[in-house]
């Protein structure tokens, strides 16, 4: 999915304007990315036409980098379309919170079980029983119970020749008696959704009236995993779900139109096997990345911590009034080596393979010293205004920074090209560093 989506929009980077048809061809490209990746077709059309509607609104056939402007908008219309706001897990209001677990078999419910459990006795001190209510397979209970041994909270459990619901019974008498305060329902699963497995669960909802119904879907099985949330849902009425195995290479496919079909929020993610494997869903998240922004966002993140935002402004000044000068230059360049390795970071910035001021700046760190050798020879006047430089003086440069005379009279040359290409940047009313920050 996130290949596509990124060829998608691929196409329109470096394009300065796009024309309309370019705009319906990245929504065709979108659309089949999205379809491919298993999301529900109505999801697919619903979610197409919001992203249009709202390019074709701002103005994005009009503005500069069309492509980050719809990064941005497929980006915030995923975010949206996964929930928006974190879903935390619900609390009774008198102990104990009972929380029932459903799904397939091998979906990852035991093992949810036990992330959910410790993470609630790490993080909130909470004394949470666990109920083996899985009779259909033997070893269901062993797992739970060394689950439990390995985070250290008990189990309830009947062996495999009891009515479920009995056992839920006198588990959550049990919990009673103990003052526990969570008590989680670790159901059996089937292959597939079928009447007897749907009942039973319906009567165990019916006895232990749980706070919350979480389903755990594994994120793996594309749009199966989908038509099994309807299905769980429709009987069952769940509170939210949880979406395993991100771990694997899976983009979110299914995250992304289970809340769209079912309305429900997805509250965790498992990423693991482990215990500790486990993390609260954020939606801005999964949306970045399904669309392989994680690399892009965590940059911008970095970009703005370290470029003062006052410096920007002043350097945006001095591209307006063409006074940009070798000094701000050199700040330019040790802004940009702070970040982090040249070229992984021009590779995180999308539009930027085809822009020509990075183009120059786009050099291995070696160079860098090279250059930054050259504007380290010049004389404070020389720096501040780079026309002083004639041949004899370049000469002089050379000889005192050590590089040839080529590269000097290089340098001064993309210097220029560059401080033109800014000014003109800026004139477009966008300037370069919004560029750089990824307006
Ligand atoms: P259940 O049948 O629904 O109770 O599923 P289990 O909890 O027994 O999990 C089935 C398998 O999936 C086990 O091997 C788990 O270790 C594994 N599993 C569960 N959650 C995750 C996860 O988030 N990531 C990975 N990689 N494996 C998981
Ligand atoms: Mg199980």
């Amino acid at each position: 999915l996130t290949e596509r989506l990124q060829n998608a929009v691929k196409k329109l980077r470096g394009k300065g304007k796009i024309s309309e048809s370019d705009l319906r061809d990245t929504m065709r490209e979108i659309r089949l990315a999205l379809l491919e990746a298993d999301v529900n077709f109505d999801v697919v059309k619903d979610f197409v036409k919001v992203v249009r509607e709202r390019a074709i609104g701002a103005n994005v056939l009009e503005g500069l980098n069309p492509a980050q402007q719809i990064v941005k908008i497929v980006n915030e219309e995923l975010t949206r379309m996964m929930g928006e706001e974190d879903a935390p897990l619900l609390k009774s209001p008198k102990i104990p919170t009972i929380i029932m677990m459903v799904g397939l078999q091998g979906a990852g419910k035991t093992t949810t079980v036990g992330k959910l459990a410790n993470k609630l006795k790490t993080d909130a001190n909470a004394r949470p029983l666990m109920i083996a209510a899985d009779v259909y397979r033997p070893a269901a209970i062993d797992q739970l119970q060394q689950v439990g041994n390995q985070i250290d909270v008990p189990v309830f459990q009947m062996g495999t020749d009891v009515d479920p619901v009995e056992i839920v019974k006198q588990g959550l008498a049990q919990a009673e008696t103990n003052h526990n305060d969570y008590v989680f329902i670790d159901t059996a699963g089937r292959l597939q959704i079928d009447e007897q497995l749907m009942d039973e669960l319906a009567r165990i909802k019916a006895l232990a009236n749980p706070t919350e119904i979480l389903l755990v879907v594994d994120a793996m099985t594309g749009q199966n995993a989908v038509a099994t949330a309807e299905g769980f849902d429709n009987q069952l009425d769940v509170t939210g779900v949880v979406l395993t195995k991100l771990d694997g290479d899976t983009r979110g496919g299914a995250a992304l139109s289970i809340r769209a079909v079912t309305g429900k929020p997805i509250k965790f993610v498992g990423e693991g096997e482990k215990m500790t494997d486990m993390d609260i869903f954020h939606p801005d998240r999964m949306a970045s990345r399904i669309l392989g922004m994680g690399d892009m966002l965590s940059l911008i993140e970095r970009t703005q911590k370290e470029y003062d935002e006052k410096q920007a402004a002043e350097l945006n000044e001095k591209i307006r009034e063409n006074s940009f000068d070798f000094n701000d230059f050199l700040d330019q360049m040790e802004q940009i080596q702070k970040m982090g390795p040249m070229d992984q970071l021009m590779k995180m910035i999308p539009g930027m393979a085809n822009n020509p001021a990075l183009a120059n700046a786009n050099m291995d760190p070696k160079d860098m010293e090279h250059v930054k050798a050259v504007i380290y020879s010049m004389t404070a006047k020389e720096r501040e205004d780079p026309d002083l430089l004639n041949p004899s003086r370049r000469r002089r440069i050379a000889a005192g920074s050590g590089r040839p005379i080529q590269e000097v009279n290089r340098m001064i040359k993309q210097f220029n090209q560059m401080k033109k290409m800014m000014n003109q940047v800026s004139k477009g009313n966008m300037s370069g560093i919004e560029n750089l920050m990824g307006n």
